[in-house]
């Protein structure tokens, strides 16, 4: 079974004809880890060659975005270009046209920037019928004294400025919504969340063993005191009951795919999107041979969220942040979590006080487990994986799961000169187990 995110990390790679080497080590492991004094953070000089980090695209906006900035374009140019190609196309259901939409059936996008050189910042929430809101987030600070645009005034702040007003629920998503609509039972966001003392499992019925987490470390106090956790071995849904009643919704909702009209070839994505629904996002940051740099995060957000749920990506500091003297990080996963902890303010501000990328990321996905008090029943349904890039060109991926669902590794994508996807860095072992639940 192949997630969203599997798929984007997969297929759609070798599907855009790009050559990307891949690398299982950091390109330079030395300075993605290594953990510096503050002041020598201030004294920290631009890289060599520009630095763009995000996810995997399955296009050629990430090389296209390089040349841009070897050709002393702006940072956050280069950034939105990567996150225009994603927006604009439809077979992307994590972001712009053909975003999977709201529980309404509704596409609702949110989008945050910042410019680093300029320390601007902008953002849009919840915006219907507009589709390139990176940009709609940018014209906010560009054109206004505000920052953030919300619902209907951001659609018409957009539509005001020229950008088109269009459908941007595609067919193949709408028949994704309905499929959902007609496979949910208790497959949504309603409810007490796991943060709430009247939260129960829903997997109770099918329990998963679950280690608990050894809390020691989860509160370092800095540079180099930061242990690992250690790796949970938490086994990727191993139980025979959870693998059958995988393959007993997978079969009633292909039928239920079949009776709705979608195609043969589109139904076994359908299904996933029913199943595994909740990840997708862009973040891209990057950084030029100035030490200029820029953040952009854009995203449709949750699939079948509750119509007015806003997630991190348009929260400047939770989505994304970026702060001229040390660095630029991005978010995507699981809002809810990332917004608690702040998250890409959170890393930057570590980086600051001296964390290296890789250990400001990981010390920022112990905090959400923390939120948690390391209880695994709980921690299995998050999701989060940060794009990091320090002033002078040290980057690194993390993510909270060392692997997606089929047990492909966690990747993110660098280009610094060389474009490659490496293998995000992980504070757990194994996957998340996707929520909504089945
Ligand atoms: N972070 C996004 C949100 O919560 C979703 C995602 O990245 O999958 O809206």
């Amino acid at each position: 079974m192949t997630t969203r995110r599997d798929f984007l990390s997969k297929g759609a790679l070798t599907a855009a004809g790009i050559g990307i080497a891949r690398s299982e080590a950091y390109a330079d492991e030395q300075r993605a880890t290594q953990n510096l004094t503050p002041d020598r953070v201030k004294q920290l000089k631009p890289p060599a060659k520009p630095v763009i980090v995000t996810r995997v695209t399955g296009d050629q906006t990430v090389q296209e975005a390089y040349r841009m900035l070897l050709d002393g374009q702006d940072t956050l140019d280069a950034v939105h270009h990567v996150c225009l190609g994603r927006e604009n196309d439809p077979r992307d259901h994590s972001v712009g046209l053909g975003g999977l939409p709201n529980e309404d059936g509704i596409v609702e996008l949110d989008s945050c920037c910042m410019h680093g050189p300029s320390r601007r910042a902008g953002s849009v929430a919840g915006v219907r019928n507009i589709r390139n809101v990176c940009l709609v987030a940018r014209k906010v600070f560009e054109h206004t004294s505000h920052v953030m645009l919300a619902g209907p005034g951001a659609e018409n702040f957009a539509a005001d400025l020229g950008f088109p007003r269009e459908n941007l629920l595609t067919e193949d998503a709408r028949k994704m919504w309905m499929l959902w609509k007609e496979g949910h039972s208790q497959m949504d966001w309603w409810g007490p969340g796991m943060a709430d003392p009247a939260w129960k499992d829903p997997y109770a019925d099918h329990p998963t063993p679950q280690p608990t987490m050894d809390l020691h470390g989860l509160a370092s106090t800095g540079p180099g005191l930061s242990p690992g956790l250690s790796p949970g071995a938490i086994p990727r849904h191993p139980t025979p009951e959870w693998r059958q009643l995988i393959a007993m919704r997978t079969r009633k909702l292909t039928e239920m795919a079949a009776d709705l009209g979608i195609e043969p070839e589109k139904r076994l994505a359908a299904v996933e999107q029913v199943l595994w629904p909740t990840t997708g996002t862009v973040h891209v940051s990057a950084v030029n041979t100035k030490g200029e740099m820029s953040g952009a995060t854009t995203t449709s957000g949750l699939a079948w969220k509750l119509a007015g749920r806003i997630g991190d990506s348009p929260i400047l500091g939770a989505g994304s942040f970026t702060d001229q003297d040390v660095g630029s990080a991005g978010a995507t996963g699981t809002g809810e979590e990332n917004i608690k902890v702040a998250g890409a303010h959170t890393i930057v501000e570590l980086m600051r006080q001296g964390y290296s990328p890789k250990d400001a990321g990981m010390e920022t996905l112990r905090r959400i487990v923390r939120n948690y008090n390391g209880e695994m029943n709980k921690v299995r349904y998050l999701d989060m994986e940060y794009y990091i890039v320090r002033k002078d060109g040290a980057y690194a991926g993390c993510s909270l799961w060392s692997t997606g669902a089929t047990g492909h590794p966690r990747e993110f994508v660098v280009h610094d000169g060389e474009l490659r996807v490496e293998k995000c860095s992980a504070l757990l072992e194994g996957s998340m187990t996707e929520w909504p639940p089945l």
